[in-house]
């Protein structure tokens, strides 16, 4: 049995008023065209248990998960790396038949031309254009190109899997942004957050990527407390720039998630009006019977089955050192704040 931890039930519980959005916001008027794929983006910064969210959506009847879909083009058309059903991705059926009614095979996408749009929309620096409700005509087409490679993707896997909700880990906010601008994208946003400490300390450990298919590749990348507490402030002052646009939006606190998931994966259905009928079912207390997945790219917790129980995370709080503490805590301390982890 594997294990994940998280903090106590009770300190987390009385704090979901007061950090997350889930009863706060209501969803905008929702602006996509009829027929359009429903897709759940998670945004927020790396390291803030978005695989652990996605896959506790996939657990739910009529939700298809796909892991961090941004990664598909190189990771699984160029490398080959595994899908999170253990095999190579151009021996998956899910994919083959995904790529097949989407592109016609994934040999007629254009990388060179992905990778071109990507470079031209799906940046962090393009945020002042993204989030405005008219863009300039030229910039348009782009998004349009660029976005359209998702909402074609997203339709075939509606189309093959009957899934009412696609569910999209790729935390990058400014994709989430490109995105937006497609009406035959029915996108819904829930921007996790995590505290900080937890976040900068999770990102300086050394992990493996079983996954990999070249050496270069074996590690998950490493960030120094200075470059993950930048990198944290930055992604999530770019979640927070998806409230300008209109499409409905959620902030949800990983910690709340995990000290209470069913309640929380509930108010995310209801504030976000999901069409999940079915429920996160547990076998035990927080314990989840984890069922295979087709996630494309992620944490390597994707590659996990079977029985996984919840618990409290302490390790950052015993193991990282004071200095690393002090100096994230300080850099991030007033979005820290805001967000409402509060203490040292
Ligand atoms: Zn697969």
């Amino acid at each position: 049995m594997m294990r994940i931890f998280s903090r106590n039930k009770g300190q987390a519980a009385s704090r979901v008023d007061r950090r997350s959005d889930l009863r706060r916001e209501r969803p905008p008027r929702n602006r996509s065209n009829p027929g359009a794929p429903l897709v759940l983006y998670i945004a927020g910064s790396g390291r803030s248990g978005s695989t652990l969210l996605e896959r506790l959506l996939g657990q739910i009847d009529s939700v298809a998960t796909l892991g961090e879909v941004h990664h598909l083009w190189a990771r699984g058309i160029a490398k080959d790396e595994s899908c999170g059903c253990g095999k190579p991705f151009g021996e998956c059926e899910f994919w083959r038949r995904t790529g097949e009614m989407a592109f016609g095979g994934w040999k007629n996408v254009d990388m060179e031309d992905v990778e071109k749009l990507h470079n031209a929309v799906d940046r962090q620096r393009y945020l002042p254009l993204t989030m405005l409700p008219v863009v300039p005509p030229a910039f348009a087409r782009q998004l349009a190109a660029y976005s359209g490679y998702y909402g074609a993707l997203y339709k075939a896997v509606q189309e093959l899997s009957g899934a009412s909700v696609i569910v999209d880990s790729g935390k990058h906010p400014s994709l989430a942004l490109a995105l937006s601008h497609n009406r035959d994208i029915d996108l819904r946003i829930v921007h996790l957050v995590r505290d900080s400490r937890g976040v900068s300390f999770s990102w300086a450990k050394s992990v493996k990527r079983p996954e990999s298919t070249n050496p270069e590749d074996d590690l998950m990348k490493q960030y120094s407390s200075l470059v993950s507490s930048a990198l944290w402030v930055s992604t999530n002052l770019a979640a927070e720039a998806l409230r300008w646009r209109a499409v409905p939006r959620t902030r949800l606190l990983y910690e709340d998630l995990i000290a209470d998931p069913v309640a929380t994966i509930d108010r995310l259905r209801d504030v976000l009006n999901l069409p999940i009928t079915g429920q996160l079912k547990l076998v035990g207390p927080g314990t989840v019977d984890l069922k295979a997945n087709h996630s494309v790219a992620g944490n390597p917790m994707r590659f996990r089955r079977g029985e996984t129980t919840l618990r409290p995370d302490a390790e950052w709080r015993k193991a990282m050192t004071k200095k690393d503490r002090r100096l994230v805590s300080l850099l991030t301390a007033p979005m820290r704040l805001w967000y409402g982890y509060t203490g040292r």
